[in-house]
């Protein structure tokens, strides 16, 4: 047994068989780092990146004293973001898989509230959500702490930036005193100190800030005019050829020029910004999770709590004034074991902020010529996968495994080719090879899902 096997953790032989099942045969550095401490019951202030484990981490703490025949919410996490919730959430259910029946419930603004107060009712043990429809349900009463075991501050730099202290504090103050707490956060700015001792009781602190192992990040620069720089993100990737990319313009109006000049090229591109619907935004991230988009188009703001596996590559379209958020858009990029692509474009205007990067990081930028990039491939950039639309979801009862049983077995479509599913409210989103696109669809309207017809429709 390796140190850093989940066998010598205290879990139930349920929990290890599910683990090794999900794949999960060694722990993470974080990981590594917190479990002994956080499933010994201590306190925790953990320093963690999104995708360094850190939601396994306390997900498996939280679960393991979890009494599920108690109809009661046990454990409660909060998120910055309703992306990262959903994210966390999933991962819980992923992680609880070994036990019976275990509720985990979602809750945030952006969607109604009387139906979550349903779900309240019907009992949950574990709740995700943002700090400030949780308190919502807490002055409605709909949500009950009294038999809270576990508090969890996920990412909470990010919720202090987007200004919920407030709501933090008074979530914290209606929990019972003997809990555990588990803080993570990727910075350690002033706010957490203050934020850590307010809630926590003799926390032990764990700091891994540097990247697990195997990761790697090649970064290059590329000196352009405003004319080419629009322009050049098309010469990147149809020369890269990366097949998921985030590109990070600093203002809402780059965003949407350079959609319209990617789609020009016929480049698959999708804008997130902060004036989208919500409804809009959720089918951008599931097109874009299911790599049926090639390019995710995201101002910083837009593309906070993003939490997105398989990521070839970062383009910075702009080069942003403040260094860290450099290192943060970078860091999406070369999770795990792969290696990831961080493409910057810099004009003359923005040499500055390049230098201070190369400061910060303690070496000399890679500078490379556009005439370097030469197209990989006369045909276009085109994603591999399409999303197929189902209008048809929770409320109708559709499970993944419905879509899935549809499409394989009734139409007899080969698995190996049908990718996530997204069971939403009224909606479910399936991902099929594109060459498959229209067998599938096909496929959809002919036969009933769950015993009812429904209609499908290709999302381009
Ligand atoms: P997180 O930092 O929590 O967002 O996790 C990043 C990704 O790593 C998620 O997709 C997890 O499912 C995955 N993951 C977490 N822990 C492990 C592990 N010990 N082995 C393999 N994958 C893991």
């Amino acid at each position: 047994m390796t140190t850093t096997s989940f066998e010598q953790l205290p879990l139930s032989p349920a929990a290890l068989a599910n683990l090794a099942q999900l794949g999960y045969t060694a722990m993470t550095p974080i990981q590594a780092a917190s479990l002994p401490l956080a499933l010994a019951g201590h306190d925790l202030i953990a320093q963690a990146q999104t995708g360094s484990g850190k939601t396994a981490a306390f997900a498996l703490s939280l679960l393991a004293r979890l009494d599920t025949r108690r109809f009661a919410v046990q454990a409660l996490v909060l998120c910055p973001t309703r992306e990262l919730a959903e994210q966390v959430a999933q991962e819980i259910r992923r992680l609880a898989r070994a036990e019976d029946n275990v509720k985990v419930l979602v809750l945030c603004g952006g969607a109604p509230i009387k139906p979550q107060a349903d779900s309240l009712a019907h009992g949950a043990h574990v709740v995700v959500g943002t700090p400030g429809r949780l308190l919502d349900h807490l002055d409605r009463q709909t949500l009950e702490l009294g038999a809270l075991n576990t508090l969890v501050l996920d990412e909470a730099d990010r919720m202090l930036d987007m200004g919920f202290m407030e709501d933090i504090t008074a979530i914290a103050s209606r929990a019972p005193k003997a809990r555990q707490t588990l803080l993570f956060s990727a910075t350690y700015p002033e706010g957490i100190q203050q934020l850590a001792k307010k809630f926590l009781r003799e926390p032990k602190e764990v700091t891994l800030t540097q990247r697990p192992a195997g990761t790697q990040i090649r970064q290059r620069f590329y000196e352009v005019t405003e004319s080419q720089r629009l322009h050049a993100v098309g010469l990147l990737l149809n020369h890269f050829r990366p097949v998921s990319t985030l590109a990070f313009c600093n203002t809402k109006q780059q965003c949407r020029d350079l959609v319209d000049v990617l789609q020009a090229q016929g480049i698959s591109a999708l804008a997130l910004h902060g004036d989208l619907e919500q409804r809009d935004r959720d089918q951008v991230l599931i097109r874009f999770a299911h790599r049926s988009c090639s390019v995710l188009v995201a101002t910083d703001v837009a593309a906070r709590g993003l939490d997105i596996d398989q990521l070839e590559a970062v383009i910075n379209v702009d080069i942003t004034p403040d260094v860290e958020v450099h290192t943060h858009r970078i860091g999406r990029t070369g999770r795990g074991e792969e290696t990831g692509w961080a493409f910057s474009l810099a004009s003359l205007d923005e040499m500055g902020r390049v230098g201070r990067i190369d400061e910060m990081q303690g070496t000399a930028s890679a500078w490379h010529a556009l005439s370097e990039l030469t197209p990989a491939d006369t045909r276009p950039l085109r994603p591999p996968m399409v999303t197929l639309q189902i209008l048809g979801g929770r409320k109708e009862k559709i499970r993944p495994g419905d879509v899935l049983g549809a499409l394989t077995k009734d139409a007899g479509l080969p698995g190996a080719q049908i990718g996530k599913i997204n069971v939403n409210e009224f909606s479910t989103y399936v991902a099929v090879a594109r060459e498959l696109a229209p067998q599938a669809l096909a496929a959809l309207g002919d036969r009933p899902v769950k015993g009812k017809r429904v209609k499908a429709r290709l999302m381009e």
